[in-house]
């Protein structure tokens, strides 16, 4: 088993996201989030905001239907699609079609923040991955269930699609104990990967990213901060924005695992520790890629 890479500056220098294509909003790519529900709307506008902050040109959001309205005043910048919904107000399976053909038309794809482990969220993201076969993909939080029922599901793509799990979940799409994925998180990450042929971004207070090529990179550098609620989403939309932009999936994987991890450090030193929000991490990160590029 190969050595693990610390994620420094100067490994990320190494592998920069290419330059956009142009000076259009095209060139940078469109994405699509596919995410959240009645309860938890908030996690579709941090990966929201956090796909546009790291430069994404183009930005999709497919919501249930009783969150069009407020999601797209929200986030004025994307289009957004109110999809079927669930009685308990998620999205819905029969809206599978129409994601088939969105899927399509779109460079990277987030599914999962904000979205419950069942059948309907199952539904959502095969009929996600059947349609974008040329897309870029990241799965979290939710969408791992459908990697459960089909550890082959994303093996189709034209590349290794990017699921970003907390060791909670790391458990969950193993089938163990989570204290047995604390007590090794680099193990777990690397078994995910070759059961599903991702790549894994194994979050916690380190943070291991693994490539199927078998590359692997450490990131500790974070700040406790960075441990509360919606903080991996906003993560998630980091990755998502760099796969529009053209990255390869374990280079915005691990931008991202950065930026997201320097963001925490300069909230942290701005607020004077602990108490500041998932919602500020968005805004710090043109400063730090325009600082690391
Ligand atoms: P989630 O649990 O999905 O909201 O993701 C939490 C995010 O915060 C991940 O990016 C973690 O790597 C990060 N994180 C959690 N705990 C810590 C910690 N103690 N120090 C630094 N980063 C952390
Ligand atoms: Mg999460």
């Amino acid at each position: 088993m190969g050595a693990v890479t610390p994620l420094t500056e100067h490994v990320l220098r190494g592998m920069a996201p290419p330059k956009p294509e142009g000076d259009s909003k095209d060139g940078r790519g469109c994405v699509l989030i596919v995410a959240g529900c009645t309860g938890l709307p908030g996690a579709v506008l941090l990966s929201a905001d956090a796909a546009m902050r790291v430069g994404a040109g183009k930005l999709q959001i497919g919501v249930c239907r009783d969150l069009a309205i407020p999601i797209g005043i929200a986030v004025p910048e994307a289009l957004v699609v109110g999809l079927a919904q669930t009685e308990g107000g998620g999205i819905g399976r029969d809206c599978a079609d129409d994601l088939v053909e969105r899927a399509g038309a779109v460079d990277a794809i987030l599914t999962g923040p904000g979205m419950s482990e069942d059948a309907d969220t199952e539904a959502v993201v095969s009929a996600l991955v059947r349609g974008g076969k040329e897309a870029a993909f990241v799965l979290d939080a939710g969408a791992l269930v459908a990697l459960r029922a089909d550890p082959d599901l994303t093996r189709s793509l034209s590349r290794p699609a990017i699921i970003t799990p907390h060791a909670g979940e790391m458990a969950k799409l193993l089938d163990l104990d989570r204290e047995a994925v604390e007590a090794d998180p680099l193990a777990a990450a690397r078994r995910a990967t070759e059961r599903f042929g991702t790549v894994t971004v194994m979050k916690g207070g380190r943070t291991q990213v693994v490539s199927p090529d078998g590359r692997a990179w450490c990131y500790e550098m974070g700040h406790v901060g960075l441990a509360i609620s919606g903080s991996g989403d906003t993560l998630a939309g980091l990755i998502v924005g760099l796969l529009a932009r053209g990255a390869e999936p374990e280079a915005a994987a691990l931008w991202s695992v950065y930026a997201h991890g320097e963001a925490g450090r300069r909230l942290a030193r701005r607020y004077g520790g602990i108490g500041f929000l998932a919602r500020e991490i968005p805004a710090e990160v043109p400063c730090i890629l325009a600082e690391v590029m």
